[in-house]
Protein backbone atom coordinates (compact mmCIF):
# COMPACT_ATOMS: atom_id res chain seq x y z
CA UNK A 1 0.00 0.00 0.00
CA UNK A 2 1.19 3.51 -0.84
CA UNK A 3 -0.06 6.29 0.63
CA UNK A 4 0.61 10.56 -1.15
CA UNK A 5 0.61 12.36 1.44
CA UNK A 6 1.20 15.56 -0.34
CA UNK A 7 -2.07 15.64 -2.21
CA UNK A 8 -6.11 16.20 -0.79
CA UNK A 9 -6.63 12.99 0.19
CA UNK A 10 -9.85 11.43 -1.47
CA UNK A 11 -9.48 8.28 0.32
CA UNK A 12 -13.66 7.71 0.42
CA UNK A 13 -13.07 6.32 3.88
CA UNK A 14 -11.82 9.38 5.51
CA UNK A 15 -14.49 11.93 6.46
CA UNK A 16 -13.57 15.35 4.65
CA UNK A 17 -14.50 17.38 7.83
CA UNK A 18 -12.35 15.76 10.45
CA UNK A 19 -9.96 13.56 8.86
CA UNK A 20 -11.43 10.53 10.89
CA UNK A 21 -12.94 7.39 9.31
CA UNK A 22 -16.11 7.52 8.31
CA UNK A 23 -17.28 4.13 8.67
CA UNK A 24 -19.01 4.36 5.58
CA UNK A 25 -20.13 1.17 4.32
CA UNK A 26 -21.07 2.39 0.58
CA UNK A 27 -17.44 0.89 -0.23
CA UNK A 28 -18.28 -2.26 1.76
CA UNK A 29 -21.17 -5.02 0.55
CA UNK A 30 -23.23 -3.73 3.48
CA UNK A 31 -25.62 -0.75 2.90
CA UNK A 32 -23.97 2.23 4.72
CA UNK A 33 -26.10 3.62 7.81
CA UNK A 34 -25.65 7.33 6.03
CA UNK A 35 -28.34 6.16 3.39
CA UNK A 36 -30.07 6.02 6.92
CA UNK A 37 -29.52 9.53 8.27
CA UNK A 38 -30.46 13.15 6.73
CA UNK A 39 -27.03 14.72 6.61
CA UNK A 40 -27.83 18.54 7.19
CA UNK A 41 -27.14 20.86 4.04
CA UNK A 42 -25.36 22.69 6.37
CA UNK A 43 -22.65 19.66 6.84
CA UNK A 44 -22.45 18.84 2.81
CA UNK A 45 -21.93 22.48 2.13
CA UNK A 46 -18.88 22.54 3.89
CA UNK A 47 -17.83 19.67 2.07
CA UNK A 48 -14.83 20.42 -0.40
CA UNK A 49 -16.61 20.67 -3.89
CA UNK A 50 -14.39 18.13 -5.11
CA UNK A 51 -15.17 15.82 -2.36
CA UNK A 52 -18.35 16.41 -2.75
CA UNK A 53 -20.99 13.21 -3.40
CA UNK A 54 -17.41 11.38 -3.44
CA UNK A 55 -16.92 10.91 0.30
CA UNK A 56 -19.32 10.77 2.95
CA UNK A 57 -19.47 12.89 6.02
CA UNK A 58 -18.72 10.67 9.12
CA UNK A 59 -21.14 9.52 12.00
CA UNK A 60 -19.40 12.07 14.12
CA UNK A 61 -20.02 14.80 12.34
CA UNK A 62 -23.34 14.66 11.97
CA UNK A 63 -23.85 13.77 15.42
CA UNK A 64 -21.64 17.18 16.63
CA UNK A 65 -23.73 19.21 14.28
CA UNK A 66 -27.00 17.81 15.55
CA UNK A 67 -25.98 18.60 19.20
CA UNK A 68 -24.57 21.74 18.62
CA UNK A 69 -28.01 22.99 17.06
CA UNK A 70 -30.42 21.10 19.49
CA UNK A 71 -28.81 22.91 22.40
CA UNK A 72 -29.02 27.14 22.78
CA UNK A 73 -25.44 28.21 22.67
CA UNK A 74 -24.29 29.26 26.41
ZN1 LIG B 1 -16.17 13.65 10.37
Amino acid sequence: MTKDNMTVNKDDTICPLCQQQNQCGIAAEHACWCTKVKVPSELTQQVPASLKNNVCICQACIEKFNIDNAQPAK
